[in-house]
């Protein structure tokens, strides 16, 4: 083949530097800081996604995402893609146009899956509180009898707000309504008390750069039998082909068909990081980011901050902490970033301007990053009056 006559445009061959990032502290609200044993294993060499120790390799991530979730759902896997991909994945599967799905919306992400279930065709109906709160057991009751459902999706841990959303008895009320309860976990997998088969969930997912520690890329999603036989009954088609999980199944499970290419280095990742929540145990891992989340609420207290969740419902893993008046929020964030290397976030929506968004997520939750935050905190606030 000749080559001599192309005529090659160099306009965007740019000069660049080898890639060297600062190193950060994040204790925002995701992505949190990587392991470095999860960043190790991402590092290992490639295999083909049909190799016999992907496959073997496929079959543990499975079943350690079933302790970590407490389920013994035989559909639990992990979605191409990050915690959206996840939850896109729940509503695009067991959605048919027309059903109706009532989602407790108290912050960003429930607004998030009323707008992907109106995409996929749902009568999407609301229960709404103010952000920072969570429903009642009889809030939801009422919302079952007015609409009959067959979908009830709530956050179980809302990162915008820093609310945990209690499950007790809704999974009751779901079969006595026979209606299906979606859980997004995301803020919840690996840091906060989840029982998916006690609290009867029926179809719960996650995403990978929470308490898990590991980069975004990957997303947990598990389909009870419930959520299966509605799945089986569908008479159209899933509305979106990478994430039709009627075709997935068959890769995951014992066909092992091609459907696309799994990210490998991403399944190591996250393999690392389910290893590494099995290694000090749920109960352990619960009881840590309660005991230092509980150390972080007193340093504030003690620095005159308050928090806008009340104590019974504040979440372990994000903690939205008031802005007092007079003080810059934007000063502070970049104050902490620029001096401290420290990552926190601003509030969304309606707590826009109103919280910052404090995560201690996975290794994270330690003594030490608790100390550095307030001591930190204390400063930039001290030089951010407006
Ligand atoms: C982060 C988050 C998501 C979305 O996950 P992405 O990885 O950003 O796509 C969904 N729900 C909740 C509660 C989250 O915190």
């Amino acid at each position: 083949m000749e080559i001599e006559h192309y005529v090659i445009n160099e306009t965007h061959r740019i000069q660049t530097q080898q890639l060297d990032v600062y190193p950060r502290f994040l204790f925002g609200p995701g992505p949190s800081n990587a392991h470095p044993r999860i960043l190790q294993a991402m590092s290992m060499r490639m295999v083909g996604h049909l190799d016999p120790q992907f496959l073997a390799l496929m079959d543990e991530i499975q079943e350690l995402l079933r302790y970590a979730w407490q389920t013994d759902n035989r559909f639990t896997i992990p979605v191409s893609g990050t915690g959206s991909a996840a939850m896109e994945a729940s509503l695009a599967n067991l959605i048919e146009p027309g059903d109706k799905i009532l989602v407790g919306v108290n912050g960003y992400f429930g607004n998030r899956m009323v707008d992907m279930a109106e995409r996929y065709g749902a009568e999407v109906h609301q229960l709404r509180c103010p952000w920072g709160e969570v429903f009642s057991l009889e809030e939801i009751r009422q919302g079952l009898e007015k609409y009959r459902p067959a979908i009830l999706g709530l956050v179980h841990a809302e990162t915008s707000t820093g609310a945990c959303q209690p499950f007790d008895g809704i999974g009751d009320l779901c079969r006595q309504y026979d209606c299906l309860l979606l859980a997004d976990t995301v803020t919840s997998l690996g840091g906060v008390p989840l029982l998916l088969d006690a609290w009867k969930i029926d179809v719960a997912y996650s995403g990978s750069q929470k308490c898990l520690n590991c980069p975004p890329g990957i997303a947990p999603l598990t389909l009870g039998d419930r959520a299966l036989a509605k799945l089986k009954k569908r008479k159209s088609k899933v509305a979106n082909w990478y994430l039709d999980m009627t075709m997935l199944m068959n890769y995951w499970g014992e066909n092992r068909t091609y459907h696309h290419t799994a990210p490998i280095n991403m399944n190591y990742g996250l393999r690392e990081a389910l290893r590494i929540v099995a290694e000090e145990g749920l109960e352990a891992r619960w009881k840590r980011h309660q005991t230092i989340a509980q150390s972080l609420w007193d340093g504030l207290a003690e620095m005159d901050l308050a928090c806008h969740v009340a104590r019974e419902y504040r979440l372990p893993s994000l903690t939205t902490v008031v802005i007092p008046e007079g003080v810059d929020d934007k000063a502070v964030r970049q104050r902490l970033l620029k001096e401290f290397n420290i990552e926190i976030a601003g509030g969304l929506g309606e707590l826009s301007g109103k919280v910052w968004r404090v995560g201690l997520m996975g290794f994270n939750s330690r003594s030490a990053s608790v100390a550095l935050l307030l001591s930190a905190l204390k400063i930039a606030i001290a030089g951010a009056g407006k």
